[in-house]
């Protein structure tokens, strides 16, 4: 199966990245900076020509558009939306609007953007599904604490985006799951956090791999438990 991964470059992208190879898979893995593809080389070593690196910046259309021209020569089985940004956790008082905007932009339209324009390629595929990793924080009735307004914000809009995807692409037999991948030990969920990036990925693997069109427009955490809205 063929797999496209953004947000590659660290954290639980790359983690998706190792894994997926490691089970025989081919992956297209989207790198924001070019300097930090040297980090996925050494993986080039044993996976050949079944890893692929491509550069992306999810929030810029040129090179979205360079990126989908590369990867929809050929069908793609599964896309996952990972890349992603923390914002700043400023409280309502000294909220930081230019840095909002831009929390939004990568982390709700960047994966409508992939999505949209992977698209051809996904209705060639077998796999016929797009994952989200979204987060619990998105989630409305989870919210009891406050703050964190970028960040909450932007996977709130991510999540009603993939609920009217699921709806758009279901027609088609593309299915779209939104998932949490728990608080995890990357840069951003930082070292405190009690899930090593193993663990989390292994779990949403499994996630995708048991996903068919019933399970479009829903919200999943890492084990498979549905999240509320
Ligand atoms: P990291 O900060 O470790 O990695 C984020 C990744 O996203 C990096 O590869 C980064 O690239 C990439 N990225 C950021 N901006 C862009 C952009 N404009 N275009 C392309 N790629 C970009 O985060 P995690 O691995 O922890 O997070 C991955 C996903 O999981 C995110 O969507 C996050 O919101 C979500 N998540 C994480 C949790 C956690 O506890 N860690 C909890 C809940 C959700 P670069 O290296 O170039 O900056």
């Amino acid at each position: 199966m063929r797999y496209v991964i953004t947000g590659a470059s660290r954290g639980i992208g790359f983690e998706f990245v190792q894994q997926l190879l490691r089970r025989g898979e081919t992956v297209d893995a989207g790198v924001r900076a070019p300097e930090l593809a040297r980090r996925l080389e050494p993986l080039l070593l044993e996976a050949g020509s079944r890893l692929r690196i491509h550069p992306l910046d999810v929030t810029r259309p040129e090179s979205v558009q360079a990126f989908a021209e590369r990867i929809c020569r050929e069908p793609v089985d599964v896309l996952i939306n990972n890349a992603g940004v923390a914002g700043q956790w400023s409280g309502l008082h000294e909220l930081d609007y230019e840095d909002l905007a831009r929390t939004i932009e990568v982390n709700a339209l960047g994966p409508l953007r992939i999505t949209s324009a992977l698209l051809p390629a996904l209705r060639h595929g077998t796999g016929r599904k797009v994952a989200h990793v979204t987060s619990r924080m998105g989630s409305l009735s989870s919210n009891t604490e406050g703050g964190a307004y970028a960040y909450r914000m932007s996977k709130a809009a991510l999540n009603m985006g993939v609920r009217s995807m699921s709806n758009d692409l279901r027609r088609e037999g593309l299915a779209c799951v939104l998932l949490h991948p728990g608080w995890v030990q990357t840069d951003m969920g930082g070292q405190d956090a009690p899930l090593p990036p193993e663990e989390s990925v292994r779990g949403m693997l499994r996630v995708i791999d048991s996903i068919s069109l019933e399970h479009s427009g829903r919200f999943f955490d890492y084990e498979g438990a549905e999240v509320p809205w």
